[in-house]
């Protein structure tokens, strides 16, 4: 076989959120789409802000076709980076330049640049991820030649637990990747629990005399349910990577647009930077799509309907708490990590399934015998739901 066998396993791997989608289409043929209740994909329902179709339709309308769908730098345009370095700086009192800016095919391609950008493969590097995590990790980690290690949370919380993370770090850590609000969890990491990370971090790289890097995946920053402070990490630890992404904030998952913006107090970001371009480079990853590049630079100060989601969450923790299921109270994104009702979270998603529910069973999350539901969907979705989860729960209370 002439082709790369790690490549072929993971384009081969039975996939479980495949499996549902393919199961949910053929279920729906039989029964009629609205008796499945299909809790399996990240897809937002909410639709994009209407400021972002005005500013396409705008651009059309009013732009030369050649420059708007042409080539921009590899970086992406420069009055694209500035206009969104301006408004990191307007929000989060940083003090970042265009040229620490480099803008990217959504949040998948921002973390596959760091970490190709950080990790020398051959040095057997290591990236902690804190468990429950989003599964692509692990593909992109050690795509760049690092080794993942799980740091396990607290368990009543899901918030990270600190001692635990200062003994994963050892001389082989290089990066450490924090998602908040987080997928599976929704949780949102607190203050405290950042500046103790970030803490250990700065003891730690003295410590072994190295830089270890922070990389913030932040798809969900602007989906927050309550007036919960999101951290920006670059104001608690200077060796931060954000990696931005507009595939949740403006529910445009399909535009693939973000970008990576490199702390301005690491001390050698411009040379950092220089690496990022050349990782971008290498992975076919330059000139992100122009289009939606002038989109977004002008849509800053759009947002989608957070309302919607919120009303789903609510309806779903209140009323699953009370038929009996146990889950953190998620403040952010639109996922609630259900505790299956046996030990197998595979073998509770197929009771899940008889009463016509579809959730993700999560242990390839890092935490074994939850399961994921995405409530990013029609509301009607989740009021026909309710029985169902009740039946499911009495199966076993
Ligand atoms: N990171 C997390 C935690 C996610 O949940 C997702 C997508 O669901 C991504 C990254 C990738 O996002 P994007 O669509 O911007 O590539």
């Amino acid at each position: 076989m002439g082709y790369n066998q790690k490549m072929f396993g993971l384009g081969s791997k039975r996939s479980i959120i495949r499996e549902i989608f393919e199961y949910s289409k053929a279920r729906a043929k039989e029964i009629g789409a609205e008796n499945v209740f299909d809790f399996s994909l990240g897809n937002p329902s909410v639709p994009a802000p209407a400021d972002v179709n005005d500013t396409i339709r705008h651009l059309l309308d009013t732009q030369d076709s050649v420059a708007l769908h042409g080539y921009t730098s590899a970086q992406g345009d420069l009055g694209v980076r500035q206009a969104i370095a301006d408004d990191i700086n307007k929000r989060f009192g940083v003090s970042i330049s265009p040229n620490l800016i480099y803008m990217t095919c959504g949040a998948a391609a921002s973390l596959s640049i760091c970490l190709k950008a950080i990790f020398e493969a051959e040095k057997e590097e290591e990236c902690i991820v804190f468990a429950p995590f989003f599964t692509e990790y692990k593909v992109f980690i050690e795509n760049a030649g690092g080794k993942v290690v799980i740091s396990t949370p607290v368990e009543d919380t899901l918030q990270i637990d600190v001692s635990d993370f200062e003994k994963k770090i050892t001389p082989a850590t290089k990066a450490v990747i924090i998602n908040s609000p987080n997928n599976p969890s929704g949780v949102v990491y607190s203050e405290e629990t950042i500046r103790e990370v970030s803490e250990v971090l700065k003891k730690k790289s003295k410590e072994y005399n190295k830089e270890i890097y922070l990389i913030a995946d932040e798809p969900y920053r602007e989906l927050v349910y309550s007036d919960v402070k999101v951290p920006y990490l670059m104001d608690y630890y200077d060796n931060t990577l954000v990696c931005y992404s507009y595939s949740k904030s403006l529910s445009l998952p399909g535009e693939r647009i973000g970008y990576i913006a490199v702390c301005p107090k690491m001390e050698d970001c411009n040379n950092l930077y220089l690496a990022i371009c050349g990782a971008g480079r290498a992975l076919g990853y330059v000139c992100a799509p122009s289009l939606f590049q002038q989109v977004i630079s002008r849509c800053l100060n759009a947002k989608v309907n957070v309302e919607a989601y919120k009303e789903n969450r609510d309806l779903l923790y209140n009323n699953l708490t009370k038929y009996g299921y146990k889950c953190v109270k998620p403040d952010g994104a639109f996922y609630l990590f259900v505790k299956a009702l046996e030990e197998d979270a595979y073998a509770f998603y197929e009771k899940a399934k008889k009463h016509e529910i579809l959730v993700v069973p999560c242990d390839d999350f890092g935490l074994k015998g939850y399961v994921r539901i995405a409530y990013c969907t029609a509301k009607e979705t989740v009021l026909g739901a309710l029985p169902a989860f009740e039946a499911l729960a009495k199966e076993y209370l």
